[in-house]
């Protein structure tokens, strides 16, 4: 299955999406409307998403609507507006391009060229998309299985463009609670099999904006690279997927609540506070499992005649840390953090022979 695709794009390609920040290590969070409908619109959400954590900012302005009476899109006025809200918020923009004809005009404007669910077998499409010099993020079919999912990506590898990022959206099944299903499974398995990154979107998966946080939830908890999700200044009043888009407290929320708000976000003492119990409760109990495993080490090295204190293996680990903390906590802090807590653990290994 796919095997060029497998054989030429091993995970080290996320380092070439630095851009959309795939491959920091943090998940890339692509928030925005479902199409963009005006300036105002677009502007206030750009600014919305970015100040909760968001990565990059998504928009349709070419809409594919079941119905030709719905609202099409802005077409070119919204990928300008697009491009004049990445200005503003520096914020990567990616958008949808619907036909063959379009590509040298969305490129013009966007950073990541998104081929949508209606459009991953258009074939034609696929093969100029790749030669457009741009990210493309492939959304995965209605009803595509994950063979002819990687198949269609591969059209795109095989005109010379590796940056392809994969997006699961929901399947069709005989569920009709949701408006898709969210196919998780074959989100993971498309991530082991081609090697390619893979981003969730749970908007179009659920169809509902109540299932969006624990779905969020689930696709990072899996391992998958990032969530594409529609957010909206007014959802009730949006011109396309009204139901599936989170006004800015939501996605704020889910922010908070996935652990990616920007400490900047917090603009009062409470909500500092809130955060900062929050994480206290997080490292209490991953110092207590700390603590119990430093003890199981002082039994190990107590049976094996070991001494408590390995100063090579104490120096290794405060050198990787500090690399891991990559200066955003000071080499003294983190020093000091770490001598409290290794003395501790010797302390708590001396007590072991006594
Ligand atoms: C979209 O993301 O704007 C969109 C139309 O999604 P899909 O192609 O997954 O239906
Ligand atoms: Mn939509």
């Amino acid at each position: 299955m796919a095997e060029g695709l497998t054989a030429m794009t091993k995970r080290e390609v996320a380092g070439r999406f630095a851009g959309l920040g795939l491959g920091s290590g943090r998940p890339v969070i692509i928030a925005g409307p479902c199409s963009v409908e005006s300036e105002e619109q677009i502007l206030a959400t750009a600014h919305a998403v970015k100040a909760a954590g968001a990565t990059a900012l998504r928009g349709g302005a070419f809409k594919p609507r079941t119905s030709p009476r719905s609202f099409q899109g802005l077409a070119e006025e919204g990928l300008r507006l697009l491009a004049l809200a990445r200005a503003q918020t520096g914020l990567p923009v990616v958008t949808e391009v619907m036909d063959a004809d379009q590509i040298d005009l969305v490129a013009e404007y966007a950073d990541v060229l998104q081929v949508g669910s209606r459009n991953m077998q258009n074939f034609t499409l696929l093969k100029q998309v790749g030669r457009a010099g741009k990210p493309v993020m492939l959304k995965r079919g209605l009803s595509a299985t994950i063979e002819e999912w990687l198949g269609a990506a591969e059209y795109i590898t095989a005109s010379g463009n590796d940056q392809v990022v994969l997006c699961e959206r929901g399947i069709r099944t005989f569920e009709t609670h949701t408006r898709n299903t969210l196919d998780l499974s074959s989100a993971v398995a498309a991530r082991q099999l081609s090697g390619l990154p893979v981003i969730v979107d749970p908007s179009h998966a659920a169809g509902r904006c109540d299932l969006i946080p624990a779905l969020s939830r689930a696709a990072l908890a899996a391992g998958i690279d990032g969530l594409m999700i529609e957010v909206h200044p007014d959802p009730d009043r949006a011109l396309s997927d009204a139901q599936q888009q989170l006004d800015f407290a939501a996605f704020r929320q889910l922010m908070g609540d996935l652990g990616l708000l920007p400490a900047a976000a917090l603009e009062s003492l409470e909500a500092c506070r809130a955060e900062i119990d929050r994480l206290d409760e997080q490292l209490v109990a991953l110092l207590v499992r700390r603590t119990e495993t430093a003890r199981q080490v002082g039994r190990i090295k107590a049976q094996a005649g070991l001494p408590v204190m390995q100063e090579g293996r104490e120096h290794a680990l405060l050198d990787r840390l500090a690399e891991r903390a990559g200066g955003a906590l000071p080499a003294e802090e983190l020093k000091a953090i770490w001598g409290a807590i290794l003395e501790s653990s010797r302390r708590e290994q001396e007590a072991l022979r006594r």
